[in-house]
């Protein structure tokens, strides 16, 4: 059996990885290379974190909050000029802003989040090497309403297994905690359950593996479309010419959907951009921190910490607004002591976000040996293992994984319904 994978980000080479080791003959394609800035698997916060793992649309967001966001300052943001390509996308996320929905999400995403700090071991255990850290996460803000805010949306993890703290933190505990912190900070909590990856080192560190695992990785290979019959598909056309094989793996990100598209698949998927740069504080933080108050994640990397965040909807242009990026080093440095005064490797990716906020692990419907899997937005890192290893599975033997079943393509319905939530 022969498979092709689409995509050499995270998602791509997770399902690689795990097929290999299914003894399946594995092709890679990527448009760029294995470990490209390109590619939102590159400069993101590189959390491992189940625990935070609820999907995007929250009960309670609706268009009309959700119009305010048209300021280039706010963590949110949609090009004005995007918005009516965006806005198809943007009414069908609206639906999913209830509390059932939500809930169902966050049960989806904790079954699929379960085992990712296992698999991260193994990986470890098999020789892969990146740089992993195993600190936990500490969530910080100004005011303990606002820590408590945040300790209540993750609430819905704890049925699921995942260990919260009973209530938030006061100034001097916190600061004891983590003393990286400035005085701005005056409450918080901590979540023992969250690890980091630098990861560009993950994914160069899984494609030298895949390599030496005799896994062929074409790089600056664009699939373009597809030989295709009715119900199967024959061949990807690159730019290298037809390449054939038994089952195909759709794994390109954000760029998944205008590959789908060309298979005749229509998927609720838009690019979701965000940004990230490096500082060199005064104090390296003992835990990853996440500044609730401004929406922004620090991972410590050795002798930099990464800075993530912003959600700009502006299609899939990676340039970087200087504007916001500037505005996001403001606001961060207002929460942490600098050693230098300027911010270093300023990137932007896109985070390949669905309407409802979940992944897409599945058939690409109606064809029977093609498959997508993507979609994760904010949580790539932390969910590609789990499905890469059970999209192994789901090719190898033909049946879909029951941990797959919320995660199926033709849940979207065709047109833009009212939900019933709860
Ligand atoms: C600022 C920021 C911070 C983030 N922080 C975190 C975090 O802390 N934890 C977490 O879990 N997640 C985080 N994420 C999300 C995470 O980065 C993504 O969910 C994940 O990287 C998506 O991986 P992917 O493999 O699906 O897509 P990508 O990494 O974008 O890879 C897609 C690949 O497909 C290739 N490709 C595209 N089109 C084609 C084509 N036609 N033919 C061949 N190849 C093609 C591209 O070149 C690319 O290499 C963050 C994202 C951002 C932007």
């Amino acid at each position: 059996m022969r498979v092709v994978v689409v995509g050499g980000g995270i998602s791509g080479l997770c399902c690689a990885y795990y097929l290999r080791k299914r003894d399946i003959e594995v092709t890679v394609l990527d448009s760029a290379h294995v470990g490209s800035r390109s590619a939102s698997s590159w400069g993101n916060g590189g959390w491992i974190a189940p625990a935070q793992a609820g999907p995007l649309p929250e009960p309670g967001l609706t268009l009309h909050g959700l119009r305010a966001l048209v300021r280039s300052d706010s963590a949110l943001y949609f090009r004005p000029s995007y918005l009516p390509r965006v806005a198809p996308w943007l009414a069908r996320f609206q639906t999913y802003c209830n509390q059932g929905d939500y809930d169902c999400g966050v049960a989806a995403l904790a079954g699929l989040g379960k085992r990712c700090f296992e698999l991260v071991d193994e990986m470890v255990a098999d020789g892969i090497t990146f740089d992993l850290w195993k600190l936990g996460m500490v969530c910080a803000t100004g005011k303990p309403e606002d820590a408590r805010k945040v300790l209540r949306s993750l609430e819905g993890m704890r049925q699921y297994g995942y260990e919260l703290p009973d209530d938030v933190l006061g100034e001097s505990e916190i600061h004891d905690l983590e003393p990286s912190l400035n005085s701005k900070v005056r409450s918080g909590f901590h979540l023992t359950a969250q690890w980091n990856v630098k990861a560009d080192t993950l994914v160069t560190g899984l494609g030298t593996k895949l390599r030496e695992m005799g896994v062929e990785i074409l790089e600056g290979t664009e699939v373009a479309g597809f030989d295709r019959t009715e119900g199967s598909v024959r061949a990807v056309q690159t730019s290298r010419g037809d390449i054939a094989a038994d089952h195909f793996v759709l794994a390109a990100g954000s760029w998944t959907t205008p590959l789908a598209r060309k298979l005749g698949i229509s998927i609720p998927m838009e690019p979701g951009k965000g940004y990230s740069f490096l500082l060199k504080p005064k104090m390296m933080p003992k835990h990853g921190i996440l500044f609730a108050d401004i929406h922004a994640g620090v991972t410590p990397l050795g002798d930099r910490v990464r800075i993530g965040g912003t959600m700009e909807f502006s299609g899939y242009d990676l340039s970087i607004d200087q504007r916001r990026i500037t505005n996001l080093f403001n606001l961060a440095r207002g929460y942490i002591d600098l050693e230098q005064p300027n911010y270093e490797e300023p990137w932007a990716g896109l985070r390949p976000m669905t309407a409802d906020g979940l992944p897409i692990l599945d058939w690409a419907q109606p064809y029977r040996n093609a498959y997508v899997a993507t979609g994760y937005s904010m949580l790539g890192m932390t969910l590609s293992q789990t499905a890469g290893e059970a999209m192994a599975e789901m090719i190898t033997t033909g049946t879909r994984p029951a941990l797959f079943e919320p995660f199926r393509i033709d849940r979207f319905p065709k047109w833009i319904v009212r939900r019933s939530g709860a």
